[in-house]
């Protein structure tokens, strides 16, 4: 009779590749719980006479929230909207004093509309795309709270 039992679940316990402590904490997890202990650290020191001490932890634990960071990420919405009144406005001086004619410049401007869309659009997509791989590549780090090593657990 094989009892595989105390072997499978062993496997599934994640561990720092560095020290191979088990002492390991989601990167978001740690961010959103240092944020919080940052807060305490302050109204402690401030009531206690513990400065060194606190002012010590404080700037722990600051740098540990800076550590553990997630990654920043710009607005999609305010990339294509730069993008969209950049290209129109541009284009539009251009074809106002290139095509003084009335009927080039309508048709040119409707091109000029639809082309700064398009970039717009494109510009829109790319900012959305890069920021969901830094926020999936984020969601993947941990942090070992033993060593400090930041890692990516292999799936
Ligand atoms: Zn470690």
């Amino acid at each position: 009779m094989e009892d595989n039992q105390n072997i499978t679940p062993r496997q599934n316990i994640h561990f720092c590749p560095s020290c191979k402590s088990e002492n390991i904490q989601k990167l978001s997890l740690t961010y959103m719980s240092g944020a919080s202990k940052t807060k305490g650290v302050g109204i402690g020191a401030g009531m206690g006479g513990g400065v060194g001490l606190g002012v010590g932890l404080a700037s722990n634990q600051t740098l540990l929230s800076t550590m553990v960071a997630p990654p920043q990420i710009s607005s999609p919405l305010w990339g294509a909207l730069g993008v969209w009144v950049g290209i129109f406005m541009i284009g539009s001086i251009i074809v106002m004093g290139l095509f003084p004619d009335s009927l080039i410049n309508f048709a040119l401007m409707i091109a000029l509309l639809i082309a700064s869309f398009w970039s717009a659009s494109k510009v829109y997509h790319r900012i959305a795309v890069s920021n969901k791989a830094k926020t999936e590549e984020y969601g993947k780090k941990y942090i070992c709270l033993r060593c400090s090593n930041i890692f990516e657990l292999a799936q």
